[in-house]
């Protein structure tokens, strides 16, 4: 049987231990990357992801595990032999070389007299054609990171790497220099692994992420579905707001705080549900409802309220006009299906069951 696959990189349960005694930085992380897909590693600071990185691009060697290059076994080749661009935060550019030079730099395989050429056509898929004779501080962030970029993708690779690559930028430029980085890789038809702590970068850059912690991946998706179905209360935590709290199972409905809520998979018994802010309704409730708005904050589009409810407190997002005050009586009614989560054992945004 062929055990080839479609795929242009595969991780296969990499494992990276810096100490015989603590825990791995890299837990058994396994993921794919199909061709022309722009794929995120999302984590909290410390969670693995740049040691994940490390490892395919071949700085790191791994404990246990293998990475796959289309379909051929890379683990043992030294990094500057496999086919991988990087992309890294603070651009790693030369400071003494053109931006031409530096773009040059990386085809050190090409011939001397196509190397130039080569160099000019890559500067001009990344609007920097005018740019090849300034040196890179005659540059703004944003135009050198696509220096950095140019010089990864004119070397053909497989795959790019991107370690954090907006993060030096600020946020106006930062959302620019994503939307005209991810608008080249697709016209390009580049696959690329993009490592960040940024929850909206990820869930906007991406066709597919992954969110890791403690070394370990606990939920790969599509940015909508794992926004929208987390599996976790970590994975809800970390992409958004949510509301955890705990409920009774009853076939597809569980009696919570809120009421009898539907929920998005059968359960029976104790349950952990996450339902995001902006999909509770909060409304006038009556002089004996429990349901009290302790805090409202207003973010011009939008407002959040507090709301405190028998033990549990509940976050609602409604639109821009302020409605309530804290101290009204309101009624709060899911507008979605809750969603199950899976019980993480212990993690910190993990609340008890009460039975
Ligand atoms: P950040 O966003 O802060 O870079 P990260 O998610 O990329 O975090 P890693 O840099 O992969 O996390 O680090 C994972 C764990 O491995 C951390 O506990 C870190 O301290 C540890 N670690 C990383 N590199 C080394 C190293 N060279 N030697 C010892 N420990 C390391």
């Amino acid at each position: 049987m062929s055990t080839e696959t479609s795929h242009v990189l595969d991780v296969v349960d990499i494992t990276k231990r810096f100490s015989a005694t603590g825990d791995p930085a890299v837990d058994r992380v396994s993921f794919s990357v199909m061709p022309g897909e722009i794929f995120a590693l999302l984590g909290p600071s410390g969670c693995g992801k740049t040691t994940t990185l490390r490892v395919i691009a071949g700085f790191e060697k791994p404990d246990d595990g293998e990475v796959r290059l289309a379909d051929v076994l890379i683990t043992g080749l030294s990094a500057e032999r496999r086919k991988i661009g990087i992309v890294f935060q603070d651009y790693a550019l030369f400071p003494h070389l053109t931006v031409l030079r530096n773009v040059m730099f990386g085809l050190k395989t090409v011939s001397r007299v196509d190397r130039a050429r080569r160099a000019r056509q890559v500067l001009e898929k990344v609007g920097l054609a005018l740019y090849g004779d300034r040196m890179p501080h005659e540059l703004s962030g944003g135009q050198q990171q696509r220096v950095a970029l140019a010089r990864a993708l004119a070397a053909e690779p497989k795959i790019i790497l991107l370690d954090e690559p907006f993060s030096n930028l600020d946020a106006e430029l930062r959302r620019r220099t994503r939307r005209e980085v991810r608008a080249l890789l697709k016209s390009t038809g580049t696959s690329a692994v993009l490592v960040t702590h940024d929850q909206e970068e990820a869930l906007a850059f991406s066709d597919r992420l992954a969110v890791m912690t403690n070394g370990r991946i606990e939920q790969i998706g599509e940015p909508e579905d794992v926004y929208v179905r987390p599996r976790t209360s970590f994975v809800a935590h970390f992409l958004g707001r949510t509301n955890v709290f705990v409920g009774r199972g009853r076939g597809f409905t569980a009696e919570t705080s809120l009421g009898t809520v539907g929920i998005d998979r059968e359960a029976s018994g104790p349950v952990l549900l996450s339902l995001r802010p902006e999909h509770i309704d909060i409304a006038i409730g009556g002089s004996d409802s429990p349901a009290i708005v302790t805090s409202r904050e207003f973010k011009g589009h939008d407002i959040t309220y507090r709301v405190a409810l028998g033990k549990a407190e509940y976050l609602v997002h409604t639109e821009y006009t302020m409605k309530f005050m804290p101290g009204d009586r309101v009624k709060l009614v899911p507008r979605e299906s809750a969603v199950v989560l899976d019980q993480s054992v212990g993690h910190p945004f993990t609340k008890p069951l009460d039975e």
